[in-house]
């Protein structure tokens, strides 16, 4: 990344970690994957137990492999041969973890996390359960204020993920959100966590860079 365009960009986590902290969350910048590694293992000690939410920005980062390296219980929802029931119990087995691990759709400069999901289940172990949520966020997905969220995800990051998993919607060939009904449809729970009631729940870790949708 060009080096002026990295300090626009840098400015923009510092004032979202500043006001990420008045709403009770804690925000940290990982210059690159090695830092965001670091900060993890500092949050997450050893024989913690873990899970993760569906997310790209956890493979493109290399924080799922590194979570399988690890001495951790991982309930690994992306593991080969497991079936729709043993997948369906990790999603429960998530509210009572030590350390749930997701990305998020978009994060205002205000501090507001904002989410949309198909079945509801990241969203509802970020809410309520984990003692610890980590988010791993990409510097892409921050944005001015909750009205360019929304269209951050009706223009990319739903119909992305529509084209990710061969969806049959309308903005699979649009390219863009109609608000559909559409049978398959992957966006039914929309959600911005504005803050957290305990201290040291909420960890978000951007990274420098580009990941995820
Ligand atoms: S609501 Fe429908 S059209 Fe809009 S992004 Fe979701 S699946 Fe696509």
């Amino acid at each position: 990344m060009d080096n002026n365009v990295k300090i626009v960009v840098k400015k923009r986590v510092d004032k979202t970690i500043k006001n990420l902290e008045k709403r009770n969350m804690s925000g940290y910048y990982a210059n690159d994957l090695k830092e965001l590694k670091e900060i993890i293992d500092r949050l997450i000690p050893d024989n913690s137990s873990v899970t993760v939410g569906g997310s790209m920005t956890l493979f493109e980062t290399g924080i799922i492999d590194h979570l399988r390296e690890r001495d951790l219980t991982f309930y690994d929802r992306y593991e080969e041969g497991l079936t729709p029931e043993d997948i369906k119990e990790i999603y429960f087995k998530a509210f009572g973890v030590d350390g749930y691990f997701a990305s998020t759709n978009a994060i205002t400069e205000e501090g507001e996390i904002y989410n949309v999901d198909g079945r509801g289940n990241r969203v509802a172990a970020m809410i309520y359960g984990p003692e610890k949520v980590i988010l791993v966020v990409g510097t892409n997905k921050i944005v001015k204020d909750l009205d360019e969220a929304f269209e951050r995800n009706r223009r990319l990051a739903a119909p992305a993920n529509v084209q990710r998993l061969s969806r049959k919607t309308p903005c699979h060939t649009t390219g863009y959100c109609t608000r559909c009904n559409s049978p398959e449809k992957i966006c039914h729970a929309h959600t911005i966590i504005d803050g957290q009631m305990i201290k040291d729940r909420m960890h978000v870790i951007f990274v420098d860079g580009y990941y995820g949708y």
